[in-house]
């Protein structure tokens, strides 16, 4: 039977490519998203991969999720943390909701899909978490105190969680992208990104298809040796 792959944030950017390439790869693959019911609705007909709403910044709403897609679809072996958020602005600017939200979503959205998933995979003796990091959570970013402490957060959460599972068969790994080409770097002001592409060594954003491949590769059933690694994926930016 194919295994069942939960990509959080799955219908547009990054998201839309990994649920893409998991299906391509023989997975049977369920979305989910948090709001934009258009951009969800679009990928669904397009792609036939079913997409559910819930915010995964909220806990019982991910346990809900997650339980309504084990009766409906099947128990989940892969679980890619993928959504993701900013709220940018200069510690002197950042309001204390913009800290929080940003925390809320990026990094206990991690957490309470984990709990929702992790159980079960460890009860199974097989699993995959696969939870996207980003280069400015290692590198840290002017302007997101609130983002590069959530991702780098996610990098600590990876290592935490690896070690729990790698006894039961349940790999944690995390990507850390660079800047990739989607709507989240589409607004970013136009002079600020020519400044970021010119520190990118091979000198071009990365694409959203790029991440998948590496997420693809940490999922198959042949990569269970590694675990609590990140993955940097951002053009020979930061080379960490
Ligand atoms: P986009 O803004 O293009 O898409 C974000 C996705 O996350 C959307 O599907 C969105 O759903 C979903 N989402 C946002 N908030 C929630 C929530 N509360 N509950 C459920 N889903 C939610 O982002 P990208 O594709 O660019 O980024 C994907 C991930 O990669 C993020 O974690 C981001 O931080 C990370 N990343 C991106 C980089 C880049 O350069 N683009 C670089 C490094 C990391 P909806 O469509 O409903 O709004």
């Amino acid at each position: 039977m194919a295994r069942i792959a939960v990509v959080t944030g799955g219908t547009r950017g990054i998201g839309a490519a990994i649920s893409r390439l998991l299906r391509e790869r023989g997975l049977t693959v369920v979305a989910n998203y948090g709001g934009n019911d258009e951009k969800a609705q679009a990928f669904t007909k397009e792609t036939g991969i079913a997409a559910y709403k819930w915010d995964v910044g909220d806990h019982q709403a991910c346990l809900d999720g997650c339980a309504k897609i084990e009766s409906e679809v099947g128990p989940i072996d892969v679980l890619v943390n993928n959504a993701g958020v900013t709220r940018d602005g200069t510690l002197h600017k950042m309001s204390f909701d913009d800290w929080n939200e940003v925390m809320r979503i990026n990094l206990g959205g991690c957490f309470n899909m984990a709990k929702a998933a992790f159980p079960g995979m460890r009860e199974r003796g097989w699993g995959r978490i696969i939870n996207i990091g980003s280069i400015n959570g290692q590198a840290g970013q002017y302007g997101q105190v609130n983002y590069a402490a959530a991702k780098s957060g996610i990098h600590g959460f990876t290592k935490a969680l690896a070690q729990e599972g790698a006894k039961a068969g349940v790999t944690v790994n995390a990507i850390a992208p660079g800047y990739i080409d989607t709507d989240m770097v589409a607004a970013v002001p136009p002079p600020v990104l020519e400044k970021i592409v010119a520190k990118i060594p091979v000198g071009r954003l990365g694409q959203a298809e790029e991440i998948a491949r590496g997420v693809a590769f940490l999922a198959a059933e042949d990569a269970g040796f590694i675990t609590g690694s990140t993955l940097s994926i951002n053009g020979g930016q930061h080379m960490y």
